[in-house]
């Protein structure tokens, strides 16, 4: 059978066409990425996400025409040499079409890059700006969620190898990964130190389509996130060779620090992330309120559901401010002498995880709110309005939780 959804009309974008950061280069990148993700990526949605189904190949081939693996990479590399602006304003637009979609291009942008060998790293970048080097995130473990320090998957020297063993949870894209960015301990804390030193980041190579010998993996069944498929994997002694320790020239126990480093930008994106899906539950509301007819009138007409759908316009915009305003800072900290990037940066990290707790909050509550504008209808996968719902609830989850942006935020503020 084909699926299909209902198809609702005269679907209009809810979103500022001016800004004091809207230049005209990100406003012509934003309209690309926005009839991209109505026309290409939103149908596709409509289409799979209710057989959970992955994204499909041909997809993945138009993302990378389009040079979204490759926003953040530089342009001698292949990249479009953009910032972490850029690359939230695009995934605003993909994750109005399929949250996954704006997901898997974090899973290139650079991300697997890391090598002291100058030649190994320009081809990798080249390969990710490309998106032929995809990889699967797999720091997260059955009991290391929230506390990373907690990692127990060890890595082991063995010659000219590593041994791995353990198990990691919750690896997005990683059967059709090329590569794991897998955080391990290579060893115990020595007495006097933090319970992350001996964790380190190792890339581990892969085929495509099947997982090595020495990992083997199974799906998790989730409520949502269709399109990208996540999986517990198993390290029953993977060998790799002596370089997947991903050396980046600094001191031994980098690892955790670096795995650390990316959650700026992923928090940035995430809230970006989340705005896309409450302006796309936002928006379909708007368009079924002028249709459903109730009582004689369209149901648009009733107070509470303007004061509804006002509610959740302030509350989308709210949250786009603060992505906007955390990227630019994230942008900024590469800029001027070291006090000023250091005191941008120490900005950065708080506003980050505002932005992420705000958006993916306003997130859940503006799915429901359109999901309730819906009624019956909300609570069917007729209406891409479920989609957004069960997207919406991860954000408060992944990429650190809202309890977790909020012991940050207040360490920042009160002090540990
Ligand atoms: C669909 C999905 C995809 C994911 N993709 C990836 C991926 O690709 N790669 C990867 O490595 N990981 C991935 N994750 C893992 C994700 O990052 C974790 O789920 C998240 O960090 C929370 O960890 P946890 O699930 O173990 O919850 P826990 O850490 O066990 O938290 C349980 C509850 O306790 C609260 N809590 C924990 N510590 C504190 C504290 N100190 N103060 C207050 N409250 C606290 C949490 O906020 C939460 O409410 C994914 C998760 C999901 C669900």
């Amino acid at each position: 059978m084909t699926w299909s959804r209902k198809n609702l009309e005269d679907v209009e974008t809810i979103a500022p066409t001016a800004s004091v950061y809207l230049t005209p280069e990100r406003l012509a990148l934003q309209r690309t990425a926005r009839a991209f993700a109505m026309e290409e990526v939103l149908p596709l949605a409509d289409e799979l996400d209710p057989r959970r189904r992955e994204i499909p190949d041909a997809l993945l081939e138009r993302l990378a025409e389009l040079g979204y693996f490759g926003i953040m990479v530089d342009r001698d590399h292949g990249g479009l040499g953009l910032g972490v602006f850029e690359y939230a304003l695009i995934c605003e637009e993909l994750a109005r079409g399929w949250m996954s979609v704006a997901s898997i291009i974090a899973r290139g942008n650079g991300t697997g890059c890391a090598s002291p060998d100058e030649d190994r790293r320009a081809e990798l970048l080249r390969r990710s700006s490309r998106g032929e080097w995809i990889g699967g995130i797999a720091f997260s473990e059955p009991s290391a969620g929230s506390d990373l320090a907690n990692v127990e998957c060890s890595a082991r020297p063995d010659g000219d190898e590593w041994v791995i063993t353990g198990t990691k949870r919750w690896v997005g894209h990683a059967e059709r990964a090329d590569f794991l960015h897998l955080l391990a301990r290579t060893r115990d804390p020595r007495e006097g130190e933090g319970r992350s030193a001996g964790l380190e980041l190792f890339l581990v190579e892969k085929a495509r389509g099947s997982f090595p010998e020495g990992v083997s993996g199974t799906p998790i069944d989730k409520i949502g996130y269709y399109g990208l498929t996540t999986w517990e994997l198993r390290f029953d002694g993977l060998r790799v060779p002596a370089d997947a320790l991903q050396d980046t020239g600094q001191a031994e126990g980098q690892g955790f620090k670096d795995s650390l480093r990316w959650l700026g930008p992923a928090r940035v994106q995430t809230a970006a992330r989340a705005v896309g899906l409450a302006r796309g539950a936002l928006e379909d509301a708007v368009a079924y309120c002028r249709q459903r007819v109730q009582f004689g009138r369209p149901i648009g007409e009733q107070q509470v559901i303007r004061h509804a759908i006002a509610d959740m316009a302030a509350q989308v915009e709210a949250a786009r401010q603060l992505w906007m305003h955390a990227a630019w800072l994230v942008d900024s900290g590469e800029a001027g002498d070291e006090a000023q990037r250091s005191s941008t940066r120490q900005a950065a990290d708080v506003q980050t995880s505002q932005a992420k707790l705000v958006a993916s909050e306003t997130a859940e509550q503006v799915t429901s709110q359109a999901l309730q504008i819906f009624g019956g209808n909300g609570y069917t996968t007729e209406y891409s309005v479920e989609r957004y719902w069960r997207d919406a609830r991860l954000t408060t989850i992944f990429e650190g939780t809202s309890e977790i942006q909020r012991k940050i935020v207040s360490d920042a503020l009160i002090g540990h």
